[in-house]
């Protein structure tokens, strides 16, 4: 008991210079990280996308969705929705055939039930250039924006209608992604709203 009589006034000494010094440096977060350092790039062909929130929502056996559905036609275009490196290129029982991308700063990507099926059949057994662009590989260098993969229906998809299941996480830990993708969705529109303004302007351009 002395020795915690003794310590006391020390902690307590230590615990205002902890405060002092909380004041006079600007502290982390409480979060840690909520928001990637890059901006997001719309990770598919956005106008034939179709998306709400998701995150959160209950799943079979007590699981939660942990990344937001982007519903979308077979073989639609997947895109790297920041610059980074592809870490895993692998299948999963649930996920089916998925990629995931290590971006800076701990942040990183998933692509969920991409292609598996031959044109115009389910047959679950396509070729994995129908799924990942090929020359792509585990240690590729990405862009944002650019184009990694296929919208498909593998794993547990393989029932309902073909998206991407669209994973952000910090650490590991999953992050809603949907402000991000509501943020990039209207971006890219916006972008093709003023490339149409342009090349009417210019009489020129080709409104395809
Ligand atoms: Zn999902």
């Amino acid at each position: 008991m002395t020795s915690h009589g003794k310590a006391a006034p020390f902690l307590a000494l230590a615990l205002l210079a902890v405060l002092v010094a909380g004041f006079a440096v600007p502290a982390r977060p409480a979060l840690a990280e909520t928001a990637p350092p890059f901006e997001i790039e719309f990770p598919q062909d956005w106008q034939v996308t179709v998306f709400s929130s998701t995150f959160g929502a209950s799943r079979s056996g007590g699981r939660h969705h942990d990344g937001n559905d982007l519903m979308a036609p077979k073989l639609t275009a997947v895109y790297a929705a920041g610059e980074g490196v592809i870490a895993i290129i692998d299948t999963s029982s649930l996920g089916g055939r998925y990629i995931e991308i290590q971006h800076a700063g701990g942040w990183s990507t998933r692509y969920m039930h991409l292609n598996n099926d031959d044109p115009g059949t389910d047959n679950g057994d396509a070729d994995w250039s129908l799924t990942v662009v090929e020359g792509l590989a585990v240690g590729s260098h990405v862009d944002a924006g650019q184009q990694i993969a296929y919208v498909g229906d593998s794993g547990n998809a393989e029932w309902t209608g073909s998206h991407t299941h669209f994973e952000l996480a910090f650490d590991d830990n999953a992050i809603d992604p949907y402000p991000f993708l509501e943020d990039a969705f209207a971006r890219a529109q916006e972008t093709q709203a003023a490339a149409m303004r342009g090349s009417m302007r210019y009489g020129q351009g080709k409104l395809a």
